[in-house]
């Protein structure tokens, strides 16, 4: 979809909006020093970790990562898209956005989905009622009242039941003179084979309308009433529903999440409707066994803490390694629960109640020993082989938690569980790490996540001193720096304040998070922008300093890289290959002598 909203016009708004005025309409302020402190709305927040920033007109948590500037202050606060926050703060601002400036194009596609939103809200409220007053539907309303759903939620959840017809919803949609090929890409009708006229893809199934966080209907789950295959069928993908990117129940969940500071995860549909009714209203369903990267970026936008509910069972175990990578590389915090074997949430509430449950969810462990606690159990108790065993599995998760404070912490538990040197995990750890950046380099120039201190600190210096531009008239300079640059989102910032040098001979930062709007390059810009590591006397110093740290490093990369490849030779005696790759060592090792003296004053 093009933008609706000029650079221009996004960059008007945000200079005209106080950030230090916003935030404080929702949080108390104080000065500190140069910029504004207070307690972060984003996570639980004792010990004030929210930077304001009036200069820059930015604002960054330090605890939990979240900053940008006034829209995505506001979109986070309000929970709302970009679009949202565009026209409510320029409203605030007295700017006023004229809607002609939309494109036929986008006004038909705007028509359509509409349509496509009524459709599906039709589609839901008829199988509602049929649930509720329908002749063919007493064994659904069986089904539901035995699983303990309760008139209430089915009221509040919409849930439904689509009968066992080939034409009930069709001949609905057709008597209200919905456009059919809307319902055909909604999945909601299939054409027939024959190619003439369609058919009901939903028939004897419990319907599951899933929500967008504002309440609206992307699509449905229909769960089969018996034995039937397959057990569950959705909305296929269309315009409105991607099942990758969302949680059931998140729409009737996200307040809770954010009073409570964490979501719960489950697995079904009645898992979901169980909790909620049982009061454990901040759970959501994964709807499978895997979370994906969208899910989980979702959920961050609520909040970083996580646990999650799995059955005891050896595949609810495997799905829980899975799903802890997942979580562990978006920097959020995951918890494991899991229940005795045989039980699932909903079998659990009912046996032993919702006491029972909250305590178990209390106690849930990190989700690295409740993994750790998994293999020990195992293993009954562990030999010394099978302690380095275990840490082989836990090494490569460790090393995902970004937060150093946190992992340190982890490191001194898990080597106190294992009963294993802690040094032996760091060394491990650091050997981790150390592999995945050679395998990087052996590929590509792509590790596009990895955080290299010397990139951070250039990528703060260009930020708040834009006079070190100067540096990079040249345009070999700039390539020259952008191509040793590993981390995308640094590149991406370099690349973008670059051109906008270029094209206005000034940097506005609101012009720059408008253009890396939603990627996690905007939290970089915020942070970069938001600390004072650097007094401005010594910028220059500190960028020259970073840059030659970071050709080192490339170049120590490269000598590694070239070592092995001689000793590879060596061991097929191919000379001449030898030959040539020392003479390119040699004249590596020049180049880091070179760089080295320039160090010296
Ligand atoms: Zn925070």
């Amino acid at each position: 979809m093009t933008p609706l909203f000029s650079d221009e016009l996004i960059s008007t708004i945000a200079e005209r909006i106080s950030i230090v005025d916003l935030v404080s309409s929702y949080v108390p302020l104080k000065k500190a020093g140069k910029h504004y402190k207070g307690l972060c709305p984003f996570h639980p927040d004792t010990n004030p970790s929210l930077i304001v920033n009036e200069e820059r007109n930015l604002f960054h948590c330090f605890g939990c990562g979240a900053g940008g500037d006034v829209y995505q202050f506001f979109m986070k606060f309000h929970n709302c898209t970009f679009h949202h926050a565009v026209r409510e703060l320029a409203q605030r601002a007295g700017i006023r956005i004229s809607t002609k400036a939309t494109s036929e194009h986008e006004k038909r596609a705007a028509e359509a989905r509409e349509q496509a939103y009524r459709l599906n809200t039709f589609a839901s409220e008829l199988f509602h009622r049929y649930l509720l007053k329908g002749d063919g539907a007493q064994i659904a309303r069986e089904v539901f009242s035995k699983r303990g759903i309760t008139p209430s939620i089915i009221e509040e959840y919409q849930l439904g039941f689509a009968p066992n017809q080939w034409d009930f919803l069709l001949e609905h949609i057709k008597r209200h003179k919905f456009a059919l090929h809307i319902a055909e890409d909604l999945g909601l009708i299939v054409p027939k084979k024959s190619g003439q006229g369609y058919y009901d893809r939903f028939r004897n199934r419990l319907m599951f309308p899933i929500f967008d966080t504002s309440g609206r209907i992307l699509g449905f789950g229909g769960r089969a009433i018996g034995d039937e295959e397959p057990k569950y069928m959705n909305s296929p993908e269309s315009f409105l529903y991607n099942k990758r990117a969302s949680l059931y129940g998140l729409s009737h969940a996200q307040h809770a999440i954010r009073s409570h500071g964490y979501a719960i995860l489950v697995e079904g549909y009645f898992d979901v409707l169980t909790l909620h009714r049982c009061g454990f209203r901040h759970t959501v369903g994964v709807l499978g066994t895997s979370v994906t990267s969208e899910q989980t970026d979702l959920l961050a936008r609520f909040t970083r803490k996580v646990v999650f509910v799995f059955d005891g069972d050896p595949a609810g175990k495997k799905a829980a390694m899975r799903n802890v990578e997942a979580f562990l590389d978006k920097g959020l915090q995951p918890r494991c629960m899991f229940l005795v074997e045989g039980h699932d949430p909903d079998s659990y509430l009912v046996a032993h109640g919702p006491e029972s449950f909250n305590q178990l969810l209390q106690n849930a462990p990190h989700a690295l020993y409740a993994i750790l606690e998994e293999k020990r159990s195992e293993a009954g108790s562990l030999s010394p082989e099978q302690a380095v065993e275990v840490l082989n599995d836990i090494t490569p998760l460790v090393s995902k938690i970004k937060n150093p404070i946190e992992r340190d912490l982890h490191v001194r538990t898990i080597s106190e569980t294992l009963g294993i040197d802690e040094s032996l995990l760091r060394a491990e750890l650091s050997n981790y790490s150390g592999k995945v950046r050679a395998s990087v380099l052996g590929r590509e120039k792509d590790a596009p996540s990895t955080l290299f201190p010397e990139e951070r600190l250039i990528c703060v210096l260009l930020v708040q001193f834009p006079h070190l531009l100067d540096e990079f008239k040249e345009p070999a300079a700039k390539r020259s720096l952008l191509e040793h640059i590993r981390n995308e989102h640094v590149r991406t910032i370099i690349e973008q304040i670059f051109q906008e040098h270029e094209q206005t001979g000034t940097i506005s930062l609101s012009r720059l998070l408008a253009r890396v709007q939603g990627t996690p390059a905007v939290e970089l810009v915020s942070s970069c922008a938001c600390t004072e590591e650097v007094a401005p006397e010594q910028a220059l110093r500190a960028l020259n300093d970073s840059m030659r740290r970071m050709l080192l490093r490339d170049l120590r990369e490269e000598a590694r890289d070239l070592n092995r490849k001689i000793r590879e030779a060596e061991k097929r005696q191919q000379l001449d290959v030898c030959l040539e790759l020392s003479m390119k060592k040699r004249e590596l090792l020049q180049r880091g002598r070179d760089l080295m003296g320039q160090h010296r004053p």
